[in-house]
C-alpha cells in the first residue's frame, strides 16, 4: 500500500450537525412520549464526520459549512478541532446548530428528525469565498445536505481550480444535474445511484446500469456503495467492477458511507487512482461498522495500513 504523504488536502463542504441520541424500551407513537434513562450526544452530520474520517487518514482537513452560534456549535467544533479538522472557515449563524433527534428501541429500530438549522443557510457566495486557495492536488469532498446552490458553487469552484472533486450525492438534490456537467466523481449508495440514473433521464433496471449511465453522464467515475456487498466502480469507457466487502462484525453502521468518502477523498489528495482510493477506503468503512457511533470507529492511517497489509 502506498505511503501516506504528509501535504494531502481534503476540503469538505456540507453539513454539521449534533446527533441526540435516546434510547428506549420501544419507539414512540405519535402524541405519545416515552422516557429513556439517558441522553447521549454525538458530532454528526455527513460533512462533519466525512472531514474527521479523512483526517484521521492523515489528510489536512478543511471543513467549510455553517453552524449555530450556540453552545451545541461551539462543542460540534470543538470536537472537530480536537480531531484535527481546521474549522477556522465554518460560519455561524443566528440560525440554531442542525440537530438530529434519534431515537433507538431495544431491537435497534430508529426514529431520526433532523432540524437542518444553520445547514439550511450556507450561501453559494460563502462557499466560493471560503475556495479562494484550491490547488489542483487539492480534493473537494461535497455532501448534500446542504442548499442546492451551495453544492453547486462547490463543484463548478472545484472544477475552475482543478481540483479533485467527489459529490456524495445523499441527499440526491435536483442540482446534481447541473453539476455534473463539471465532472465530479459521485459517490450514491445503490437507491442514490438508481435515483440519479432516473433524474438524468436515465432509468435503470440494475444498479450496474445505473452506474454505467452516471459514469457516462460526467466523464468521470462512479463509485457506489453498497453496504455488506461492498463497491460497485464504473469508469468510463471501462465498465463496472465489483469490490467486495471487508468481513466485519457489525455492531453500528451508521457513519460507513461517512467513512468511505472521507477516506475515499483523502487517499485521492494522496495520488491513488479511483480504483485504490475506493479500496482502501472500503477496508475503512469495514472498520468502523464494528463500533457503535459514527465516529468512533473511524480508523487511523496507521490502523488502516495494518489492516490493509
Ligand atoms: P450508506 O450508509 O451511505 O448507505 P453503505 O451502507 O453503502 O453507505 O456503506 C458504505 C460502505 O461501508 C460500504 O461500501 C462498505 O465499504 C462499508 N460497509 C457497510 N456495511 C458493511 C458491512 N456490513 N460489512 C463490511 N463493510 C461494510
Amino acid at each position: 500500500m502506498a505511503t501516506n504523504p504528509v501535504d494531502t488536502r481534503v476540503i469538505v463542504v456540507g453539513a454539521i450537525n449534533v446527533d441526540f441520541v435516546i434510547a428506549t424500551v420501544r419507539l414512540p407513537g405519535p402524541g405519545e412520549t416515552v422516557v429513556g434513562p439517558r441522553v447521549d450526544r454525538h458530532g454528526g452530520g455527513k460533512g462533519a464526520n466525512a472531514a474527521v474520517a479523512a483526517a484521521r487518514a492523515g489528510a489536512s482537513v478543511e471543513l467549510i459549512g455553517a453552524a449555530g452560534a450556540d453552545d451545541t456549535g461551539d462543542g460540534a467544533l470543538t470536537d472537530l478541532r480536537d480531531d484535527g479538522v481546521d474549522v477556522g472557515a465554518v460560519v455561524r449563524t443566528d440560525a440554531p446548530t442542525g440537530v438530529a433527534l434519534i431515537v433507538v428501541d431495544q431491537a435497534g429500530e430508529n426514529q431520526i428528525a433532523v432540524g437542518a438549522g444553520a445547514n439550511a443557510e450556507l450561501t453559494a457566495e460563502q462557499v466560493r469565498d471560503s475556495l479562494t486557495d484550491l490547488r489542483p492536488g487539492d480534493c473537494v469532498l461535497i455532501s448534500t445536505e446542504i442548499p442546492g446552490a451551495a453544492v453547486l458553487a462547490a463543484v463548478e469552484t472545484a472544477a475552475a481550480a482543478g481540483a479533485r472533486c467527489v459529490v456524495n450525492p445523499a441527499p440526491p438534490i435536483p442540482e446534481i444535474a447541473d453539476a455534473v456537467q463539471y465532472g465530479p466523481i459521485l459517490t450514491p449508495n445503490a437507491g442514490e445511484c438508481l435515483e440519479l440514473a432516473g433524474m438524468l433521464g436515465a432509468d435503470s433496471d440494475t444498479v450496474e446500469e445505473a452506474a454505467t449511465a452516471l459514469s457516462e453522464a460526467t466523464g468521470s467515475a462512479v463509485v457506489v456503495t453498497l453496504g455488506g456487498d461492498g463497491l460497485l466502480v464504473g469508469i468510463p469507457g471501462h465498465g463496472v467492477e465489483r469490490i467486495p466487502a471487508r468481513a466485519a462484525t457489525v455492531r453500528d453502521t451508521t457513519g460507513a458511507g461517512d467513512t468511505f468518502n472521507g477516506v475515499f477523498a483523502a487517499r485521492l489528495a494522496a495520488g491513488d487512482t479511483t480504483n485504490a482510493a475506493a479500496t482502501v477506503a472500503n477496508v475503512a468503512a469495514a472498520m468502523s461498522v464494528s463500533y457503535v457511533g459514527a465516529r468512533t470507529g473511524m480508523p487511523t492511517w496507521d490502523q488502516i495500513s495494518a489492516t490493509s497489509r
